[in-house]
């Protein structure tokens, strides 16, 4: 008989280790409440840490196997590249940083489901082997008394999992490095497709690698095929996020991500390892959501994302590109607009991604602080995609102690922009573009937006006319109540701050 390869089960063996996974499961969850807030959000991220740590300890502790030195190797790798990345990492790298450590996921995955493979491969499959009992006269002759089935197969589930694993973390490997590639421009942003044949060769690829696993698991006992699945999975991979436009990239992370999630957890269940089920399936589940709600932020569909062919960076068809507009720009000084933010009642800063490129949240607190101390009422207006990242504008401004309370999200400010003196604009644009409700033909067309144009006067804080990610002209620009500073965010507010002084 050929022992079934799993560890002691999780259920049947209560034990020391089970109460640590519970623990760190408990942890997870605390840490992911915490994430929900910008007050609790380090608080939590720190308790999620300390669970996966026991969850790490939990499982190194449960396999009795293992080359420790190697393991040792490992983490010391692994940290001596992590480590000093995270923290060096500037928040506008955030998303690429994000993308590589995703693909890093995906990468375990696979290479774990393939060291599997190579391991128990042979017992994919159900094989049932007759044995037969026999009995030794004392004549010295030996007769049959009868036969037994042995089975040497694993649970089929063990194999489809495992296989499973392997191409989902293998597509999401490959698909996030080419992430990282586009963002980080070592890759070109614009869509690059294969034209009108691309989705016929993804649907190929799809359709190889799905053939190849179902052979494996229905014991075709190959490791060519595990590697030619593999391959096909890869191929997959590049061929669905090349054709992506950078504008799209942060969307499509958190779908691979999510996609990370679910490999990790399929690997659980191939290793009977609950803690990689619990955190896979919060990955899975949290990265789904995410992507909902920056497709839906976005006004795009998931299934059209992965079509691609939008956000290159440069102009999109069907958009007037920057020059073409036939109306006139007023700029203003940083004299005059310090006049203007100092006599007003209330003034509302629309961030973007501009601020964070600049690092102008600093300067921003300062101004604001400016304009408190002469009674000016001061809010954040916060759109949900603002930056290259969820979250981006809100973790930039918490950096600057910016009070939460005067934060506002998309739909609570555009109740207040009506009530508004001055909108100051730093460095934001897709985001505040009316095309988004005025222009059917816009590709950002449906798309909420900050209706900055609905307070008195708008003042724009960009260093040219040129367009924001979307490659599309902003019709606010041209509209009589704006004026455009140009010059970096930064040196652009601190020039402000200085002339409130003399005023
Ligand atoms: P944006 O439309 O990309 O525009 C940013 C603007 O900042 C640019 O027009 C640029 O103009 C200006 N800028 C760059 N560097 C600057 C500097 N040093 N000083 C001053 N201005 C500077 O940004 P957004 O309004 O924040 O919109 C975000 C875009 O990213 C949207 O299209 C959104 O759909 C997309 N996106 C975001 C996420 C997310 O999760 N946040 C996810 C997916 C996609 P100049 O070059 O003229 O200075």
């Amino acid at each position: 008989m050929i022992a079934v390869p799993l560890a002691t089960g999780f259920l049947q063996a209560p034990s020391f280790l089970d109460v640590l996974y519970i623990v760190a499961f408990a942890l997870f969850i605390q840490g992911l409440r915490g994430l929900a807030g910008p007050t609790t959000a380090v608080r939590g991220n720190r308790i999620a840490a300390v669970g996966m740590a026991i969850a790490v300890i939990a499982t190194l502790l449960d396999r009795n196997e293992g080359d420790w030195g190697l393991i040792a190797l490992g983490v010391a790798l692994g940290a001596a590249v992590g480590v000093p990345a995270a923290r060096q990492v500037k928040m506008t790298a955030m998303p690429q940083m994000v993308a590589l450590f995703n693909g890093v996921g995906g990468g375990a995955v696979f290479l774990i489901s393939w060291a599997e493979f190579r391991r128990h491969g042979s017992s994919y499959g159900a094989h049932t082997h007759i044995v037969g009992i026999a009995r030794e006269l004392p004549s010295g002759a030996i007769v049959h008394t009868g036969i037994i089935l042995s089975s040497s197969a694993l649970p089929t589930y063990v194999a489809i999992f495992s296989v499973f694993a392997a191409i989902v973390g293998s597509v999401s490997f490959w698909g996030s490095n080419i992430a990282f590639g586009k963002l980080q421009e070592v890759l070109p942003g614009r869509p690059i497709t294969l034209g009108a044949g691309q989705q016929v060769v993804n649907l190929v690829l799809l359709v190889l690698a799905l053939a190849a696993g179902v052979d494996l698991v229905a014991g075709a006992h190959s490791e060519l095929l595990f590697i030619g699945m593999l391959v096909c999975a890869a191929l997959l991979g590049n061929a669905v996020v090349l054709p992506i436009g950078g504008a799209d990239m942060p969307v499509v992370i958190s779908m691979l991500n999510a996609f990370t999630g679910l490999s990790a957890a399929a690997t659980g269940v191939a290793l009977d390892n609950p803690a990689l089920i619990v955190a896979g399936m919060i990955v899975g589940a949290s990265g789904s959501i995410l992507t909902n709600l920056m497709a839906v932020a976005m006004n795009r569909s998931i299934p059209a994302i992965v079509a691609g062919g939008f956000g290159g960076g440069g102009a999109v068809a069907g958009a007037s590109g920057a020059g073409e507009h036939a109306g006139t720009v007023r700029s203003t000084s940083a004299a005059d607009a310090a006049i203007q933010l100092a006599y007003a009642n209330r003034v509302m800063i629309v961030p973007g991604y501009g601020m964070a490129v600049a690092q102008a949240q600093h300067a921003v607190r300062e101004l604001t602080k400016a304009l408190e101390a002469r009674g000016v009422e001061i809010g954040y207006a916060i759109h949900p995609v603002a930056g290259r990242m969820p979250g981006h504008m809100n973790v930039l401004l918490a950096e600057a102690d910016v009070p939460y309370d005067q934060l506002e999200e998309m739909d609570e400010a555009n109740q207040e922009f009506g009530r508004t003196d001055v909108s100051l604009v730093i460095g934001a644009n897709d985001v505040t573009n009316p095309a988004a409700k005025n222009t059917p033909s816009s590709p950002i067309y449906g798309m909420p937006i900050l209706e900055v144009s609905q307070s008195h006067s708008v003042i724009v804080i960009k260093r040219s006319m040129n367009p924001g990610f979307a490659g599309i002209e902003n019709e606010l620009y041209y509209e009589p109540e704006t004026t455009m500073l140009f010059g970096d965010a930064k040196s652009a507010v601190s020039e402000i701050t200085a002339e409130l002084a003399n005023i």
